[in-house]
């Protein structure tokens, strides 16, 4: 099966199949990592690697797969890896931007964003912010460059519509980035949603296992990839070949751990409703969430994250202590399910009591009844 075998096929087969190599008598199907420093090079400097820190073959297969799940079929379209979905980001923000530009970034967005604006504004950029929900980071585009939205947004789950922003920020000039991590390329696809740029952390559910950090740009324009490109060569923010093929490996599995881990999240969010000690409920996915008809238009899966909040810090602590199945940890989108009191960290601008749970790959029945004791242990 070749490339324009795969294009008119379903995600499940096109992820399973994404990257790999014509078939080769002999060869693996998915070739290991390349381990190298540098390759043969006589004579002239020619030819795809050259150096380990341009690139590597094993970056190649990993990026052609991630590429061709964030936009099936458009061969115009380049991804580079990096060694984090923070190298991504900053690769993407700083290779764009210079002193004197204007870039809007989310208020409710990663928790990383903030130390990302004081960077961003020691080098003489404007940074202006605005929520995710309502779309209201159309008010102070004015004069941008660059937008960078984030939907559904980390932690608090709010969804904007990409479309609109994406169509605003154009007619006035302005480049368009998405941080495509929560919903993986199988959940949304910012750039046949207009955006010039997709970025993402591939150590959540892209890769699923909690045991890899790496991250992504992928976008059509030339001009600017090719700046993310100087700068992961600048800056030396390069995937390991290790991590690059776990990643690669992981990919064949995400239509199945995508699939599975939203119905449980669904499962889990409306055990939920209703429950007398829990309030701000948000999942994308139950269709009375207020961020549910924008994700519908937008999104073909809602994520594995739900979010809520619990009485008291204390309720909070006891709840996580007295669940079973899921481990009190950070990070999202793996298939053991976490969860975490988001204000540990400081910085998220939620109240005590805030829980982000990560729902995992478990059967959904063992699921819900251990979020259900842990919630009647914790009040007692
Ligand atoms: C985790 C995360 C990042 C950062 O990714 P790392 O791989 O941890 O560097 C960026 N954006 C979002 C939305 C995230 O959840």
């Amino acid at each position: 099966m070749n490339d324009s075998a795969e294009q008119g096929a379903g995600e499940g087969t096109r992820a399973v199949r994404a990257g790999l190599p014509e078939p080769a008598k002999n060869e693996p199907t998915l070739p290991g990592p390349v381990f190298a420093a540098h390759f043969h090079l006589p004579g002239e400097v020619a030819g795809p690697y050259t150096y380990g820190r341009d690139n590597n073959p094993t970056w190649t297969l990993l990026e052609r797969a991630i590429g061709e799940l964030e936009a099936p079929g458009d061969d115009a379209v380049e991804t580079l890896v990096f060694s984090s979905g923070m190298a991504a980001i900053s690769a993407a923000l700083f290779s764009q931007l210079r002193a004197g530009d204007v870039v809007v970034l989310p208020s409710d967005g990663y928790q990383a964003l903030p130390l990302v604006r004081a960077q961003l504004e020691a080098y003489g950029i404007e940074v202006r912010t605005a929520p995710t929900g309502g779309d209201a980071q159309l008010e102070v585009l004015d004069g941008a460059r660059l937008l960078w939205i984030e939907s559904p947004s980390n932690p608090g789950l709010d969804v904007c519509d990409i479309r609109r922003l994406a169509e605003a920020a154009h007619a006035q000039g302005a480049l368009v980035a998405v941080d495509n991590t929560l919903a993986t390329p199988l959940g949304q696809r910012p750039l046949l949603l207009g955006a010039d740029l997709v970025v993402a952390s591939g150590t959540k559910q892209l890769t699923g296992h909690g045991d890899v950090l790496l991250g992504y740009v992928a976008g059509r324009d030339t001009e600017a990839m090719a700046a993310v490109r100087r700068w992961r060569k600048i800056v030396g923010a390069i995937a390991g070949p290790m991590e690059a093929w776990l990643a690669h490996r992981s990919i064949a599995t995400l239509q199945l751990r995508v699939d599975r881990q939203c119905a449980n999240a669904l499962a889990v969010a409306e055990a939920l409703r209703g429950r007398p000690e829990v309030s701000g409920l948000r999942y994308p996915g139950l269709a009375d969430d207020p961020a549910h008809k924008t994700a519908a238009r937008q999104m073909r899966r809602f994520g594995s994250v739900v979010s809520f909040t619990l009485p008291t810090r204390a309720r909070a602590e006891r709840f996580l202590e007295a669940l079973r199945l899921v481990e009190d940890a950070t990070s999202f989108g793996g298939v053991r399910s976490t969860a975490e009191r988001r204000g540990r960290w400081g910085g998220d601008p939620v109240p005590e009591g805030f829980i982000r749970l990560s729902v995992g790959a478990e059967d959904p029945e063992d699921l819900v009844a251990d979020v259900l004791r842990a919630l009647e242990e914790s009040g007692r």
